[in-house]
């Protein structure tokens, strides 16, 4: 179907694409089974320019909006999630700088993640606060111009990779959700470690780690915006974020229908093609019809959030929400279509099917975006 993307538009997502053929899809399997995080693929993404889409033009980047990191991510996810899921969750930790930063901390850090330089990542969860982010134990305490972390982030992507780390933590219990604030972190900062990379069911070639402050001493400058307004900025970092989850999920379930259409065009049964029972048919139908409705409301969303950034909440959950549904359905019905061969690790869809079930986890579970489209939709009906 036409989007009508603009010239800059379809410039990306065929740069992204290119990239995405040559560079991605030829080594994932690898990276797959090595746990090996994607360096050189990274790198290559900095020299296409592709880290500068949504940083503005004044730090050195293209100014891109939500649709225009939709659109890259969407080609990386069509080769591998875990390689997409690196890139991606860079600008979950720069979004905080850029929403909420001051021009000195944007001065700082933006033109270098621009040119892919300096990595980010985005340390939100706890072991006992996930869903309910309230729940965080981790503490940032001023002491003279410094402030002084103690506490660990569980699960958290790019650890033990990235150069700055947007870190939530309390820095006054007593205001309760008012009390939170985002802190950077920087790779060396004194009392600050990553743990050991985890073993994960799929996207392995993404590293997840916790964060570990140990009296973690940080200038008063690194500060986020003003203290107390933390969790203000991670809903917003979300759900700005949450359409690019959204892209993923597209990328990955076209990726999984153009694996099972070809194979189903050339694997004979009966005498014939798979392809020539309605059956196989019918279940290629409703990949299509998937793939195509979730791409059309994760831009949709997407165009919405760039030209009406105050309402992004609902919108942004709806595309994350159904296009990852979509995705995980589409490469079941991948491994279904293909049989026992879908099984196989030698067909790509085999590892399809482990990396989608984390789009549905991460960035808030597939139930939290029902929850918070449904509070949307209670404050519109009152
Ligand atoms: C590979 C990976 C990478 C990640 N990367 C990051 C990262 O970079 N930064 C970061 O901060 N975090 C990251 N996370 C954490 C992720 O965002 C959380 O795992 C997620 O938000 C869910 O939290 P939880 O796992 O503690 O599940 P829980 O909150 O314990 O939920 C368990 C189940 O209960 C359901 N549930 C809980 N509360 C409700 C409710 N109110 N209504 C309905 N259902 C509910 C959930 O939907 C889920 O099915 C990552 C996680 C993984 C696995």
């Amino acid at each position: 179907m036409d989007y009508f993307l603009t010239e800059q538009q379809q410039m990306i997502v065929d740069i992204a694409r290119q990239l995405t053929d040559e560079k991605i899809i030829p080594h994932r399997a690898e990276l797959d089974e090595q746990h090996q995080f994607p360096r050189e693929i990274l790198k290559q993404m900095a020299q296409a320019d592709l880290f500068g889409v949504p940083i503005p033009e004044a730090y050195g980047g293209f100014g891109g909006g939500c649709l225009d990191i939709a659109l890259t991510v969407e080609q990386f996810g069509r080769g591998c999630i875990g390689v997409g899921t690196a890139f991606a969750a860079n600008f979950l930790g720069v979004y905080p700088i850029i929403i909420a930063g001051s021009e000195a901390m944007k001065e700082k850090y933006l033109p270098d993640v621009a040119t892919g330089k300096k990595f980010g990542a985005f340390g939100l969860t706890e072991a006992n606060a996930g869903s309910d982010a309230s729940g965080i134990q981790t503490t940032a305490v001023l002491d003279g111009d410094h402030w002084v972390l103690n506490g660990t982030k569980q699960w958290i992507t790019n650890g033990g990779e990235a150069q700055i780390y947007a870190v939530v933590a309390i820095t006054d219990r007593s205001r309760g959700p008012r009390g939170a604030s985002i802190l950077v972190v920087e790779e060396g900062d004194p009392g600050f470690s990553c743990g050991p990379k985890e073993k994960k069911m799929g996207i392995r070639a993404s590293s997840t780690t916790e964060l570990i402050f140990k009296d973690c001493r940080i200038p008063a400058d690194r500060l986020v915006g003003r203290q107390g307004t933390g969790f203000i900025t991670v809903m917003k970092t979300l759900d700005l974020s949450r359409p690019g989850i959204g892209a993923l999920g597209v990328g990955l379930a076209q990726g999984a229908l153009d694996e099972a259409a070809r194979y189903a065009k050339q694997r004979q049964q009966f005498g014939k093609p798979i392809i020539a029972f309605q059956a196989v048919q019918h279940m290629l139908a409703d990949m299509a019809i998937g793939v195509e409705s979730a791409r059309a409301l994760v831009y949709a969303a997407a165009r919405h959030i760039d030209a009406h950034p105050k309402e992004m909440s609902k919108v942004s959950a709806m595309c994350k929400a159904y296009a990852t549904d979509v995705a995980m359905k589409v490469a079941t019905d991948a491994v279904q279509v293909m049989g026992g061969y879908g099984y196989m690790c030698e067909y790509p869809v085999e590892k399809m099917m482990r990396d989608a079930k984390i789009l549905q986890i991460y960035e808030g579970t597939n139930q939290i975006q029902r929850n918070v489209i449904g509070q949307e939709l209670n404050k519109e009906y009152s």
